[in-house]
């Protein structure tokens, strides 16, 4: 392949929140800069990946590459987090990318490698063939700046944050409360917590750090990273806010949509009246909880979308002979009390092009962070459950600094979150006044991400500038091997 453009090789980590983002990535990439990008797969759920890669517009735009699947029974503690276990995946992965990378510089060598969070390691093959080395992180700078901080403060973590239940001071940024902290921090015994050490350590040896976020949405926490402060600094390698990296709406409507499918059941509701209610690709909640959720639903009296991954088969609806399909998990005639106001969709739902749709008017989410800008780039005010990883911290994020969310109450003595909770703050968001202010702050911020993402706007500029370094590093590549 002989060609003065760059070629570009991504790596992205199992779980669909981390190859989404890296999908979008590449596709800007190609798009916007006419690179060739490469992305390499590490999946576990093959027909959720490849569901993903037929939304791409045009199948040839991106060479994907699924590396063999590893196993991993015999080196990880069977009850070890999910985080451990796909750290020790992307680490078994690393000769397979490797042998991956020579073939593909058979062609026109990758100027650049790009991993994601728990990827790092692999950067290790970008020193190996003098390519640049990128971490994207799928998820905010706030998020960035507690793992990035979390080596220099691992001394004093466990005294001041866990025993002292004080909050983590990071240089220039909001502090993280206990409650909200990464389950990662919790515990130094826990391998988690050595493999997140080993992050924070290995992220600012890349040549700069990709963000899904944008300089208008965490100006404070962006510019802490930039200029060292009283507390010291969190990173010194460039940052490049280059989000919202949201996947775009498949162009379903004005089209007529089936007449059952979600899509087509939201054609039908009056205007920003329904809520939906996802968790993400692994959020689950407990059957008590499910249970709670359901009449918390139900007592709103507001119509809803709820994605059930416990759930399979067809939509559920109430058949012919009367019976009632609802799942045992959910209270008694629940679809029966609830044809007319709610839909449960078993598994996967277009959630891209759900939110975007304008019966939709508020999202009851677990705050993964690509939800959160779906949320966003859509105008849709949030009610926050987050559940693991960042999600408290992005949770505290949208209700607290920029009022897009209200935050469901959780009592430490009592894990489930009731029902009249539930129903309030669905009508919250959706009956209340308050809902309005919210839905106007959000739509503010809507402007704002299409701004950012806009031919003159900070995001767009902050991928230009990693794709002039990706060509100037070609240059060099092109003149060495000329001389
Ligand atoms: N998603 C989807 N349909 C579903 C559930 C999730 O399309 O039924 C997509 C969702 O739009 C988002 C991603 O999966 O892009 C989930 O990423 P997020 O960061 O929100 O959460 P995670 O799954 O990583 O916890």
């Amino acid at each position: 392949m002989k060609s003065t453009k760059p070629h570009v090789a991504l790596l992205a980590s199992p779980g669909m929140g981390h190859l989404i983002p890296v999908l979008e990535l590449g596709k800007r990439l190609v798009l916007q800069h006419e690179f060739h990008v490469t992305i390499f797969v590490v999946a576990t759920d093959t027909a959720t990946v490849e569901s993903q890669l037929r939304n791409l517009p045009n199948p040839k735009l991106l060479n994907v590459v699924s590396l063999p699947p590893v196993d991993i029974s015999g080196l990880v503690d069977p009850d070890a987090s999910i985080v451990t276990k796909i750290i020790v995946m992307m680490r078994e992965t690393l000769p397979a990318l490797r042998s991956a990378i020579i073939s593909t510089t058979r062609q026109l060598r990758p100027t650049a490698l790009v991993v994601d969070l728990f990827g790092s390691e692999a950067m290790a093959i970008a020193d190996e063939f003098e390519m640049l080395k990128y971490v994207f992180i799928a998820s905010n700078a706030w998020f960035l700046s507690a793992t990035a901080y979390f080596p220099t403060i691992n001394k004093r973590l466990e005294e001041e944050h866990i025993n002292e239940k004080k909050p983590l001071m990071i240089p220039g940024c909001k502090p993280v409360r206990l409650e909200d902290t990464l389950e990662a921090f919790l515990d130094p015994k826990d391998q988690v917590y050595v493999e997140y050490l080993r992050l924070g350590v290995e992220i600012p040896t890349a040549d700069g750090i990709l963000i899904n976020t944008w300089e208008d949405l965490e100006p404070t926490t962006l510019a802490a990273m930039r200029y060292t402060t009283s507390l010291g600094r969190v990173t010194k390698v460039p940052v490049y806010p280059i989000g919202p990296l949201v996947r775009p709406v498949m162009q379903i409507r004005p089209t007529p949509v089936q007449e059952d499918s979600v899509l087509g059941w939201l054609e039908k509701q009056p205007s920003e009246s329904v809520m939906y209610v996802s968790f993400g690709s692994g959020g689950t909640l407990s059957s008590n909880q499910m249970i709670e959720l359901a009449w918390g639903l139900e007592l709103s009296q507001q119509r809803f979308v709820w994605v059930d991954d416990d759930a399979s088969g067809a939509f559920f609806k109430v058949d012919d002979n009367g019976s009632d399909g609802t799942p045992n998990y959910l209270p008694d005639g629940f679809l029966t009390r609830n044809s007319d106001k709610g839909l449960v969709v078993p598994m996967w739902a277009p959630q891209a092009e759900i939110l975007s749709h304008p019966s939709i008017g508020g999202f009851l989410t677990h705050c993964g962070w690509n939800s959160t800008m779906e949320s966003v780039v859509n105008g849709v005010p949030m009610i926050a459950w987050p559940l693991y990883a960042e999600q408290k911290m992005n949770a505290t994020m949208l209700t607290e600094e920029l009022g897009v969310a209200v935050r469901l109450k959780e009592f430490l003595t009592n894990p489930i979150v009731e029902r009249e909770e539930i129903e309030r703050m669905v009508r919250r968001i959706i009956v209340d006044k308050e809902g309005d202010g919210m839905r106007s702050r959000v739509k503010d911020l809507q402007y704002s991400a299409h701004k950012a993402l806009s031919i003159v706007g900070s995001s767009y500029n902050s991928l230009s500038k990693v794709a002039k370094n990706c060509e100037a590093s070609l240059q060099g590549q092109l003149s060495k091997s000329r001389g």
